[in-house]
């Protein structure tokens, strides 16, 4: 089942709430299958209907060090070594579990949209929703966190072996700095759910009670697949920005041509810029006429979403078939939840 992203700042009590979760989680799991007298259900009550699991920079064993843009890993480059390797490995370790009966939560920083956005599609790609909730906290407390995280280090008070490690100054504020807050106007950061440091138990179980109901309780929405999950790397030409453009003009280009007075119906968009009509894809036009503000707007956003930079080389790359089929599936979106 659904995907549930941990987001914000580092150090900022991210990982105490994703085990509040858990254990939350856990027991709502247990309640459902020992009162499971649904004669209907197929599954025997003993069965519980839904896996956790919690994934994070610690249960992968990167380095808080791959976030920092001034320490280039020259020397023994392990798997994860840098951010992209990262992120690779994270997203790897989603998908190869993600399922309709697995809940996944995510616990990290997710501080870039265009990473929120690709990991929304992996989700709706198996049918699953996903959720974000954001962990909120001053910046000067996180700092203070992290300080004293550092100074525990420092004065090796390692009789916590798992304590988790610090972030570098630099790199910590780096990362404050880079932070791009969730925006719950967008399809992939909502529904939105958000925690603030001092919530306390009381109101903790509202925010999961509710996070719960829009994962597995009634206000689940259907989630239908995407026409296409994109998947983003840069091409090694390295006009990978320049095929982004053409091509979604080429889309835009083809839409506004295409469509009626009246608004409504397809436009079949074919999968290459000189191919044919065979296998074509198909927006699915609003019940209104699509303007060519609105159609820009959208291929900025979406260009904004996959600019690259996000790194998921080992995942796939995103030639130009690929970035119509991406693009097709975000416009059906859009037009779909826009109306
Ligand atoms: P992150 O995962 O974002 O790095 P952690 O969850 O590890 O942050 O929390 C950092 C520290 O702050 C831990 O020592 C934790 O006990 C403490 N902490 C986190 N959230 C809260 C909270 N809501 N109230 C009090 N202490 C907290
Ligand atoms: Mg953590």
């Amino acid at each position: 089942m659904p995907l549930i992203i941990i987001s914000g700042l580092p150090t900022s009590g991210k990982t105490t709430r994703a085990k509040q979760l858990e254990t939350y989680l856990r027991s709502r799991i247990e309640q459902g299958s020992s009162s499971n007298n649904e004669t209907t259900s197929a599954t025997p009550s003993s069965a519980p209907k839904y896996r956790i699991h919690v994934i994070s920079d610690d249960s992968l064993s990167i380095s808080r060090s791959v976030y920092d843009l001034s320490s280039v890993p020259a020397h023994a480059r392990s798997a994860n070594a840098s951010e992209k390797d990262a992120r690779a490995a994270l997203y790897g370790a989603v998908k190869r579990v993600l399922s309709d009966r697995d809940i996944v939560i995510l616990d990290g920083l997710n501080y870039i949209k265009g990473w929120r956005y690709q990991l929304h599609c992996e989700a709706k790609a198996v049918r699953t929703p996903s959720v974000v909730l954001q962990i909120g906290c001053e910046v000067e407390r996180a700092r203070g966190v992290n300080e004293e995280r550092l100074r525990r280090r420092e004065k090796e008070e390692s009789s916590e072996q798992d304590a988790p490690e610090g972030y570098e100054v630099g790199n910590w504020e780096n990362l404050v700095f880079r932070y791009e807050e969730p925006n719950p106007m967008t399809r992939w950061d909502s529904p939105l759910f958000a925690l603030v440091w001092d919530d306390d138990e009381e109101r903790t179980k509202q925010v999961f009670d509710s996070l719960w109901d829009a994962i597995a309780g009634e206000g689940r929405k259907v989630v239908k697949p995407n026409q296409a999950t994109v998947q983003r790397g840069r091409d090694a030409s390295g006009d990978y920005l320049y095929v982004l453009d053409r091509e979604t003009q080429d889309i835009v280009k083809t839409v506004l041509e295409a469509q009626g007075e009246d608004g409504g119906g397809e436009v079949r968009i074919a999968r290459s810029s000189s191919g044919g009509d065979d296998d074509a894809l198909v927006v699915q036009l609003p019940g209104e006429k699509v303007g060519f503000p609105r159609l820009q707007r959208l291929r900025r956003a979406f260009i904004g979403l996959t600019r690259g930079g996000i790194g998921l080389e080992g995942v796939g790359n995103l030639g130009a078939s690929r970035i119509r089929e991406s693009f097709v599936g975000y416009l059906n979106d859009a037009f779909e939840s826009e109306g």
